[in-house]
């Protein structure tokens, strides 16, 4: 089962980013202009930065995620984004534990789709085993593992890669997988930031959906959900 925490973030990282616009600005000490910073300042800064495309001030404003409960699958998906930092269980070190595999909510759902994929995943996991009591490595004896073997990792991005990776994997066209756990981090993200990821989400939650024909056409009702994103972090 997908597992997402909020290990730990930049401290004070609305006021962080805010600082970090204020001295792109100001002649003043960086202790004085963190002085004077108030809440609501705080808020109209960084809707100006988001307007006006000034958006390296996000990057000071880091966010740690831990995952569990997902496939290789999804992970191969996730660490295409090249500018977060990974660290992921390693299947060359650590013994694939028995039967933890991820079965989608498609096959779930269909009796015979399910019997068909738990079967496999039970010989590849019965294969696995007889290589490693034949001596082999466990490095070599993960190749019959499926992608669907379940795996931990550690994420950390700063809050403009975040944005980033909200649009593309909180989308609709992103795999079931990577927006459950993407949606997952923006509910926690919010909690800890509600003022920089406010609008965070697909693209259409701030605009328009750029997705021409591949649109999903639900728009409005994605939009409302992304805004009304609860959050007990
Ligand atoms: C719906 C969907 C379908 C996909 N299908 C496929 C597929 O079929 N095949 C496939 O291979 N991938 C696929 N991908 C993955 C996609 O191509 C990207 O690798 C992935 O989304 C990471 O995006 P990114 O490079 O923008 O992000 P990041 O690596 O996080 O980079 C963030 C941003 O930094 C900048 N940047 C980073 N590196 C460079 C660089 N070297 N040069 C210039 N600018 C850079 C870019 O502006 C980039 O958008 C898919 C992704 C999605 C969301």
């Amino acid at each position: 089962m997908l597992k997402v925490k909020l290990l730990q973030h930049t401290q004070k990282p609305e006021q962080t980013v805010a600082l970090a616009a204020r001295l792109c600005y100001s002649a003043m000490e960086i202790s004085k202009l963190r002085d004077k910073l108030t809440e609501e300042e705080v808020r109209a800064l960084l809707a100006k930065l988001l307007d006006s495309g000034h958006v390296t001030p996000f990057e000071h404003a880091s966010f740690t995620f831990g995952v569990e409960g997902v496939s290789r699958a999804m992970t191969h998906q996730l660490v295409r984004h090249r500018l977060a930092s990974f660290s992921q269980q390693s299947q060359r070190y650590a013994t694939f534990k028995q039967n933890s595999f991820i079965l989608p909510p498609s096959v779930q759902e269909d009796e015979k789709a399910r019997e068909l994929m738990l079967a496999h995943y039970e010989a590849a996991q019965r294969t696995y085993q007889q290589l490693l009591d034949l001596g082999f490595n466990k490095e070599d004896a993960r190749y019959v593992l499926p992608e669907a073997s379940a795996t931990k990792i550690i994420i950390t991005m700063n809050s403009r890669e975040l944005f980033h990776f909200f649009n593309l994997r909180c989308c609709e066209r992103a795999q079931w997988e990577i927006r459950a756990m993407a949606t997952e981090m923006l509910r926690l993200a919010k909690g800890a930031a509600p003022i920089i990821f406010e609008n965070a989400g697909p693209q259409c939650v701030k605009g328009p959906c750029p997705e021409g024909k591949f649109s999903c056409g639900n728009s409005k009702k994605v939009r409302a959900r992304f805004k009304s994103l609860a959050s007990d972090a």
